[in-house]
């Protein structure tokens, strides 16, 4: 490997920090972008440095969006008296997938995990307490994963919002012990979420 040019060590070094990318693979990327058109290069160039100029984070779900208000917190044919917590953008995107969800999202980014120095306030926790203290939520669907940070996390939402008048639920059945949301089959999820529980 080190016989290579130091812009293709470079480049090498940076894939392999993406996820599921070793360095065989990091190599192999590099040797094609080496040949590929140079507009292909420049595009994907392009593109991974707009990701983060044009990606933005919705003021009220905090999910991602390329506008201040995502599509679905504008959207008046949802019930906004609905909202269905979940860890990441990928969980929000499973839910959707799934077809038959009403409601309005709220998106943690992430999971509470002392280990790994995640608290209460890493997490969109607060603007979620935010959101029900304003009084216009009826019911929160907690869709964390059933993990040991996934169940943990659910808790502590459940306590933080005990002194609202707002019903909590949780998903729970057909999820598997651990499993995380965007691995599971729609139409788990979705079963899921209507059979959902009162915490
Ligand atoms: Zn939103």
């Amino acid at each position: 490997m080190n016989h290579y040019p130091e812009a293709i060590l470079k480049l090498i070094r940076h894939l392999c920090k993406l996820p599921g990318i070793g360095e065989k693979s990091a190599e192999r990327f590099a040797m094609h972008l080496l040949t590929a058109p140079d507009e292909e290069v420049a595009g994907l160039a392009g593109s991974i440095a707009d990701l983060k100029k044009q990606v933005k984070v919705c003021n009220t779900c905090f999910c991602l969006s390329d506008r201040q208000t995502c599509r679905i917190c504008s959207d008046p044919g949802r019930d906004h008296g609905l909202v269905c917590v979940v860890e990441s953008p990928a969980d929000m995107a499973a839910v959707e997938k799934s077809g038959s969800y009403p409601g309005v999202y709220h998106v943690l980014q992430g999971l509470l995990s002392p280990m790994d120095g995640i608290g209460p306030e890493e997490l969109r926790i607060r603007e979620l307490v935010g959101r029900v203290a304003a009084g216009k939520v009826s019911e929160v669907v907690i869709a964390t994963s059933t993990s040991v940070e996934g169940e943990a996390t659910a808790d502590y939402i459940t306590r933080a919002l005990k002194s609202y008048s707002v019903k909590i639920t949780r998903i729970a059945s057909g999820v598997p012990m651990g499993g995380e949301l965007k691995y599971i089959d729609q139409v788990t999820l979705k079963k899921a979420l209507e059979a959902r529980r009162a915490v």
